[in-house]
């Protein structure tokens, strides 16, 4: 078993940041348990209560500003997607709860692995069901979160897509947030700092983590050396996969998660001519879903079977106890998670295909005008981008690009998938004909 940082890959300058606040934060956890009437908070002066009998004072308030310079009770961690924001959160969570007397977030001790495991009772991963998170989620999770950790040394709230907060569920949180009980820590996932993504309030009273897509040398090497993946074939996944390391793993060992891609960048060239363009389209919303699928089915199993090992049932191999009685209801508890992300995952696979296709039409671009920039699809440069780049001009890739982007944003009001990808494919066709350089 390894540290439970190192599942976050490319990211070191962050995991160092976050090891570090770990430890403050145990230090801190360390001094609330020694104070009997838990006088001493993270913010509030320690004059500000009693400090009780036990108080050493000067020693004890300097471990304590030591201690609040590192440690934070709201963060929020933002990274474009495929970074790994929940991973970190999670991660994070691991090393605050670990167990282990002398490293933070060992990976072996039950408070790691169950929070690993999503199991662990004092930390509460949040996961917006449908598209957006309510207010009245929010105000469960508020009540939630001002109780006492029971084993943990603190009350951990992961809100997952905190950009899909309604405008009053960000304001209940921030309420809680602005006056954060002493042993509870809020660990926001948000796409950026856009105030799109994350209402101004409630950023600037989070600390910020800024995960940055890992480099194309990261997910080689995490391809090889973690998953066993064949050095070409990894080379190839990490150089298309545009940042998004599970991606990356997908493209390497699914065919359907690379004939699903074919079939994205397929559309520029089918597009063209009528007789193909409308089955190009049907057959990108066709394998979407289809990957999709195979995406949902592939978490669920190894959460599953992660939960069933953390609940006492011992995986699948010899020797295999059955799960402990009254363990049902999380069973089920993770069922219906796992349903409301099938559909997110659909939406979010055919949206990846999408940036797919802009990304071609954004490299064909790059080689109409000349430009030196790094390609975002290096492996069709020949048989795709070049013939594009002479087929049509910067004009006409733009309106193809402008096209792509309209039918995310078609999709993100829940346009049907079928419609908005048919209304794409008819624009590009119009814009790359009218382009035709004769
Ligand atoms: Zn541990």
């Amino acid at each position: 078993m390894t540290n439970v940082f190192d599942r976050m890959i490319g990211q070191q300058a962050i995991i160092a940041e976050l090891a570090d606040a770990a430890r403050a934060a145990r230090a801190l956890a360390d001094r609330l348990d020694e104070s009997a009437a838990g006088a001493v908070s993270m913010f509030a002066p320690a004059d500000d209560d009693a400090p009780g009998e036990a108080a050493g004072g000067d020693l004890e308030q300097e471990i304590e500003a030591r201690t609040r310079a590192s440690m934070t009770h709201a963060w929020l961690f933002t990274g474009p997607p495929g970074s790994g924001r929940s991973i970190a959160a999670t991660c994070f969570a691991a090393a605050l709860q670990c167990r282990h007397p002398e490293i933070v977030g060992c990976g072996e001790c039950r408070a790691c692995t169950t929070v690993l495991a999503r199991t662990h009772a004092d930390v509460r991963h949040i996961v917006p069901a449908g598209l957006s998170l309510s207010v009245d989620s929010m105000r469960e999770i508020v009540q939630l979160a001002s109780r006492r950790p029971g084993t943990g040394r603190w009350q951990i709230v992961v809100v997952e897509d905190a950009d899909r907060l309604t405008e009053q569920a960000a304001n209940a949180l921030l309420k809680v947030v602005e006056e954060p009980p002493s042993r509870t820590v809020f660990l926001l996932c948000a796409p950026s700092v856009d105030p799109e993504d994350i209402a101004v309030t409630l950023r600037s009273r989070c600390r910020h983590v800024a995960l940055t897509s890992p480099s194309v040398a990261d997910i080689e090497r995490v391809l090889v050396e973690r998953d066993g993946i064949a050095p070409d074939a990894a080379r190839w996944a990490a150089s298309v996969c545009g940042g998004h390391v599970g991606r990356a793993k997908r493209l390497a060992t699914d065919a359907d998660a690379r004939a699903q891609r074919e079939s994205a960048l397929g559309i520029a060239r089918a597009a063209t001519r009528d007789s193909t363009a409308y089955k190009a389209a049907e057959e990108l919303v066709r394998s979407a879903d289809a990957a999709a699928k195979a995406i949902s089915a592939a978490l669920d199993e190894a959460e599953t079977e992660e939960l069933k090992t953390a609940l006492g049932a011992g995986g699948t191999g010899k020797g295999t106890a059955r799960a402990p009685r009254g363990t049902a209801g999380v069973l089920k508890d993770l069922e219906k998670r796992q349903k409301s992300r099938a559909t997110r995952v659909g939406r979010d696979v055919l949206d990846r295909a999408l940036v797919d296709l802009a990304a071609l039409f954004r490299d064909a671009l790059v080689v109409s005008m000349g430009a030196q920039v790094t390609a975002m699809h290096p492996d069709k440069a020949d048989d795709l981008v070049g013939p594009m780049a002479s087929y049509a001009g910067p004009e006409q890739l733009l309106q193809c690009v402008e096209a792509v982007l309209d039918c995310r944003e078609a999709l993100d009001v829940n346009v049907k998938p079928k419609f908005a990808v048919d209304a794409m494919v008819a624009r590009i066709g119009q814009a790359m004909r009218s382009g035709e350089r004769v």
